[in-house]
C-alpha cells in the first residue's frame, strides 16, 4: 500500500449520532483497523481488512457498490465531490473515522487538504496517537477524542497517551468522549476531568452511556446523574447516548 491509498471499510452519508456534532449530516469515511481492542467494540472491519470498501452512490440511499482495497484518494474525492455537487449543502462536514484513522496518518496528510476543499473535516479518534496527530492539525476543523476508561473498555492504562493527545488536539475545536457503564468507577471520572482541566476546563466532556447489543443502556439513570455531578468542575458536561442506534441510522 503506498501513501496515496488506504484500506477502508465504507463511505456513506448519515447523521452523526455521538458527541457535540450530534444530529448533523456528515459524509463518513471509515478506515480499517485499530491499535486498541475495546471490549465493547461494535465497529465492522476492525479485525480483517475487507477486500472491498463499500461506497454509497447516492448519499443516504444505501445503494452501495464495492471498490477494491486499498482505495486511492482520487476515487474518494470523486465520490464526495459528486455528493457536494449533486446535493449541495446537505452535509455539514466529513467524519474521518474508524477503527483508528490515525493509523493512516501518512495518507491523511495528502488526503485531508484535498477533501477539505469540499467540506470541513471532523476527526473521530481513540485519542492515543499524538505523534500521528501533530502534522495533521492544520488540516482539521473538529476533533472528537476518547478517553478509554479501563473499567468499561477493558483497555490497559492509557492516561499518559490521552494527556499527550489532548494537548496537541487542543489547538483545534476538540471535545472528549467517555463511554460509561455500570462498572465505571468514580475515580475514573475524576481522573478524566483532572486531565481535561489540566489542558483547558472549557473543553466539553461528553459522557456516553454504553448501548448494549439489544439496544438497552448499560448504566442506571441515577448513576449517570451522579457521574455528571462529579464532573461539574468542567465548564460543559453533556450526557449523550449513541443516538444513531435508536434512529436506525448507520
Ligand atoms: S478504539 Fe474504537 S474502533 Fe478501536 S477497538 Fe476501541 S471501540 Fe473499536
Amino acid at each position: 500500500m503506498n501513501s496515496g491509498s488506504a484500506s477502508m471499510v465504507e463511505c456513506f452519508s448519515s447523521i452523526q449520532g455521538e458527541g457535540v456534532l450530534v444530529g448533523l449530516r456528515q459524509a463518513f469515511l471509515r478506515f480499517s483497523g485499530c491499535n486498541l481492542s475495546c471490549s465493547f467494540c461494535d465497529t465492522p472491519g476492525m479485525t480483517r481488512v475487507p477486500d472491498e470498501c463499500l461506497f454509497e452512490l447516492t448519499p443516504g440511499r444505501r445503494d452501495f457498490f464495492g471498490v477494491p482495497n486499498p482505495v486511492a484518494c482520487d476515487r474518494l474525492f470523486s465520490l464526495i465531490q459528486s455528493w457536494t455537487v449533486g446535493w449541495p449543502g446537505i452535509h455539514h462536514s466529513i467524519s474521518v473515522t474508524g477503527g483508528e484513522p490515525l493509523l493512516y496518518a501518512a495518507q491523511l496528510l495528502e488526503w485531508l487538504p484535498r477533501l477539505r476543499e469540499l467540506l470541513p473535516i471532523y476527526l473521530e479518534t481513540n485519542g492515543t496517537l499524538s505523534d500521528a496527530l501533530s502534522p495533521l492539525i492544520p488540516h482539521l476543523d473538529y476533533i472528537g477524542m476518547d478517553i478509554k476508561l479501563p473499567s468499561a473498555s477493558g483497555c490497559p492504562d492509557l492516561w499518559q497517551e490521552h494527556r499527550a493527545f489532548l494537548k496537541v488536539a487542543s489547538q483545534r475545536s476538540v471535545f472528549v468522549k467517555v463511554v460509561i457503564d455500570q462498572s465505571t468507577e468514580e475515580w475514573e471520572i475524576e481522573r478524566s476531568c483532572a486531565l481535561i482541566a489540566e489542558v483547558d476546563r472549557a473543553i466539553p466532556l461528553i459522557l456516553q452511556p454504553m448501548t448494549l447489543p439489544d439496544g438497552s443502556i448499560a448504566i442506571s439513570p441515577l448513576r449517570t446523574l451522579q457521574f455528571q455531578e462529579l464532573a461539574s468542575g468542567l465548564n460543559e458536561v453533556r450526557v449523550i447516548p449513541q443516538t444513531h442506534k435508536f434512529m436506525g441510522q448507520l
